[in-house]
């Protein structure tokens, strides 16, 4: 039997990262397992019938300023670079997101939208953008009242409907991820590198992956050859020194106790016989009773294609872990599901041949670049400094 150094479980961002890394920097072997029949994770892609390149397990675009990640993930790709800008749904009108100077003269008469302009730029000097909670907070009338305007038309519908909760329950960090605009920049995003692989995610990881030391095994459920003895963890028939988890802890543990609060998402594709449908790449419909966001794939891909077009729409909900369909894609963070998180996490400590790492082990949201930056990390941990 082969043995391996590590047993890597689970082919997304974090796990294909490791995989490199290990076999690279430290000439590790290493077997990568995946229970899908593809890998990549959640940012697997592919061409749909249309010709059109779509991404299958929700809306990924590559941003960062982690200089690090970009040079790493560079090596396996060339890219596009992109300016994705998103439009609001709103009183029947469109208007930008983030939300701006135009959205103060679409919606204000322009004495008043002066007014408010200049009162923003006083009260928040040389501050791009503002999390709405401070301007509700303002003690100028005009600028808590545009506050609220947009809490009430946006955060609030558009935040309960993602989260199947009230904004109060919401953990705040998640008000904060799109800030207010104190100019008429309508970038989507302010990082550095805004670009998106020249040939999709799914080659990249490919590429990432392939290496002499790494071994892939498609369509196998650890959790079919998993068991626990002592303080070890073994697999049925795979000879190793270290397993690396990046899947669900509570499955891991076969939800002994109780499972994890996920949101997740169900999508609707449908392609049209022309080049182009949405007025930006995305669009987001908080007023609307179940949908979310519509996004055009071409325009955030930046494939060339005139006949065709695709746009996926997302409908959230909660996750069920007993029905199979769907997959877990949103932490719920509230202190009772960090505290049952906790649970399992101290349960998973007790092997000393385990570790966690990855979105869904570490029951966190990171970004793609926060998931390779974790990666390098958990690896630096365990060997030592990359070089
Ligand atoms: P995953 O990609 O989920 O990979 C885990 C893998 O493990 C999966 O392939 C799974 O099949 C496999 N696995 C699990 N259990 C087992 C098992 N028992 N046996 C074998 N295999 C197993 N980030 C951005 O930067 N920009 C975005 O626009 C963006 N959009 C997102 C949209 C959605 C809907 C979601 C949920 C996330 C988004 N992210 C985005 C975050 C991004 O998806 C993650 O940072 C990244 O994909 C995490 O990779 P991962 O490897 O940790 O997890």
């Amino acid at each position: 039997m082969k043995k391996y150094d590590y047993v890597i479980v689970g082919s997304g961002l974090t796990g294909s990262t490791i995989a490199r890394v290990l076999a690279e920097s430290f000439n590790k072997k290493v077997l990568l397992i995946e229970k899908r029949n593809e890998i990549g994770g959640n940012v697997y892609d592919e061409y749909n019938n249309k010709g059109i390149l779509v991404q299958k397990y929700g809306v990924h675009v590559f941003h960062t300023d982690n200089e690090k990640v970009f040079n790493f993930l560079s090596r396996f790709t060339e890219w596009n670079d992109y300016c994705i800008t998103c439009l609001a749904h709103i009183q029947g009108k469109k208007t930008d997101v983030p939300f701006n100077f135009r959205c103060i003269d679409t919606f204000y008469s322009q004495k008043d939208a002066e007014t408010l302009k200049k009162d923003l730029l006083e009260s928040f000097p040389g501050v791009d953008r503002v999390p709405v909670i401070e301007l509700i907070n303002s003690n100028k009338n005009n600028i808590s009242s545009y506050g609220r305007f947009l809490f009430e038309n946006d955060y609030r519908p558009y935040t309960s409907k993602q989260w199947g909760r009230k904004p109060e329950d919401i953990d705040i960090s998640i008000l904060n991820r799109v800030k207010v605009a104190l100019s008429y920049d309508n970038r989507y995003f302010s990082n550095k590198y805004q670009s998106m692989p020249k040939q999709g995610f799914t080659k990249m990881v490919e590429k990432m992956v392939d290496h002499p030391n790494i071994d892939i095994r498609l369509k196998t459920d650890v959790n079919k050859l998993i068991s626990f003895d002592g303080d070890l963890v073994r697999l049925k028939g795979i000879s190793f020194d270290r397993i690396i988890y990046t899947g669900a802890l509570d499955r891991l543990f076969n939800y002994e106790q109780g499972p994890l609060p996920y949101r997740t998402l169900v999508f609707k594709y449908k392609s049209f016989n022309k080049e182009k449908q949405l007025d930006a790449p995305f669009e987001v419909m908080p007023m609307h009773p179940r949908l979310t966001r519509k996004t055009e794939f071409k325009s955030i891909t930046g494939q060339v294609k005139k006949d065709w077009t695709t746009v996926v729409y997302e409908y959230p909900r909660e996750y069920d872990y007993q029905q199979n369909k769907l997959d877990p894609y949103y932490p719920i963070i509230s202190d009772s599901n960090i505290s049952l998180f906790t649970k399992y996490k101290e349960r998973a400590e007790r092997f000393k041949n385990l570790t966690l790492c990855g979105r869904l082990a570490d029951y966190k949201y990171y970004d793609m670049d926060n998931s390779v930056a974790r990666a390098f990390e958990v690896v630096e941990t365990l060997e030592g400094k990359i070089s």
